[in-house]
């Protein structure tokens, strides 16, 4: 790094945390790393910044120094440092641009977990919050079950608790802040980092009639309004007997109902009924499916038979057949082969020896192979007339099983095998 000659506004304090709303900031570039890291970027330190480094649950910001784009904000101790693909230069005045759209965003889901925890807290429910996640389609407060053998809010409580929040939304109640200095011995709260230390602000989130406050270094929206929205999603077990209650407020509402309606209106194009009738139609079609797998395993049980007893006559005029059917798969060969093994057309205690060769799957993807002989013997020699002629693997004894790569030269190889003698 090149030697710091002005200090940095330490995180607690930054511009980001005192406006949260303010989008540029004309600053400086104090301090640049000389090469990039191994993964390509620059380490960038300005006086202030409106980007956010990553801290209490909430994602970094992204956004631009300059016209060069910033790629991560992270917070060391006190400091904040941004990472680049190009140098920034030292000394100079800067325009820290913030990416909003992001940072909004992050604000709603950060402010609404908040508020989430604390009506959860409260009279009824008395349910505390353990940890949370940001994600990027959708959040979740972590329930912990623990030694209080905390208890879990029930489908009709989640009812209330998001008919109450979206109560509280049109209430516009204030999002306060309240800093102290942080005394690292006396009043550091246990939920900052260990690292959080050297002085610096701790910064306390009430919201006001609602929340008494958490010591939290998040940027927050002004008020409940600001979170437009909360739907309450599904809820997931986690270790420990934890639960995981997933959430989105604001803008994710909207855009994960058009996610909805666009998978409805694609249903009701393939199924041709309303949304109200999926269950009912996809129910239908599924009984329909296994009536259909029923019947086609019963066609198929039938037509092996059909085939074995065609192969049967075949092996009166000679000792080896061969049979390839594009259509068919393993479980057919399966079949074949047990009614082969129940005629008992290729036991080694019959007077000629013979073979039967199975294949199946089409020609340009290839499929499995049987081969079935009065003996061990008889089965490698045939095995090698098949295998020289395609593009195969396999083994084994007393059954001889395979898969080609493909098919193209099967008719070759069936002529062969109706010329040879075992
Ligand atoms: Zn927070």
């Amino acid at each position: 790094m090149t030697p710091v000659t002005i200090t940095q506004i330490p995180v607690g304090e930054i511009h980001c945390q005192r406006e949260p709303y303010s989008r540029e900031l004309k600053t400086s570039c104090i301090a640049c790393s000389e090469k990039p890291d191994k993964k390509g970027f620059y380490h960038v330190k300005l006086h202030d910044t409106v980007l956010f480094p990553e801290g209490g649950g909430q994602p970094y910001d992204t956004g631009f120094i300059d016209d060069i784009q910033v790629y991560n904000v992270q917070r060391k101790k006190l400091e904040h440092i941004h990472y680049t693909k190009q140098p920034v230069p030292v000394g100079q005045q800067v325009f820290v641009k913030l990416d909003w759209e992001r940072r909004f965003d992050h604000m709603q889901q950060h402010s609404g977990q908040h508020l989430l925890s604390a009506v959860l807290e409260q009279e009824p429910y008395f349910i505390e919050t353990g940890s949370w996640n940001l994600g990027a389609t959708k959040s979740y407060i972590e329930l912990e079950s623990g030694e209080k053998k905390q208890r879990m809010p029930t489908a009709e409580e989640l009812k209330q608790v998001q008919k109450h929040i979206n109560q509280l939304i049109l209430d516009a109640a204030p999002f306060l802040v309240h800093t102290e200095t942080n005394n690292d011995s006396t009043n550091k709260p246990d939920s900052l980092p260990e690292d959080y230390v050297g002085g610096g602000t701790i910064r306390h989130i009430e919201i006001k009639g609602i929340d008494r406050g958490n010591a939290c270094c998040g940027t927050h929206i002004k008020h409940t309004g600001h979170l437009q929205s909360l739907k309450l999603l599904h809820s997931e077990k986690a270790r420990g007997g934890n639960t995981r209650l997933f959430f989105i407020f604001g803008q994710r509402v909207t855009d994960t109902l058009d996610a909805s309606l666009i998978v409805s209106k694609q249903l009701n194009t393939l199924l041709s009924v309303p949304q109200e009738s999926f269950v009912e139609n996809v129910t239908k079609l599924q009984q329909a499916r296994t009536t259909n797998q029923k019947t086609a395993k019963r066609l198929m049980g039938e037509l092996a038979i059909y085939i074995t007893n065609d192969i049967a006559t075949q092996l009166k005029g000679k000792s080896v057949v061969s049979l390839y059917r594009e259509d068919a798969d393993m479980e057919f060969l399966q079949l074949i082969s047990f009614a082969i093994r129940d005629q008992k057309l290729v036991d080694n205690n019959a007077e000629m020896n013979r073979a039967v060769v199975l294949a199946a799957g089409e020609k340009h993807v290839g499929g499995p192979v049987i081969i079935l002989a009065s003996s061990d013997a008889i089965i490698q020699q045939v095995a090698k007339t098949v295998m020289a002629g395609l593009d195969i693997k396999g083994g084994g004894k007393g059954r001889w099983q395979g898969k080609a790569k493909n098919w193209k030269g099967i008719d070759e190889v069936q002529k062969q095998l109706d010329q040879l003698t075992v």
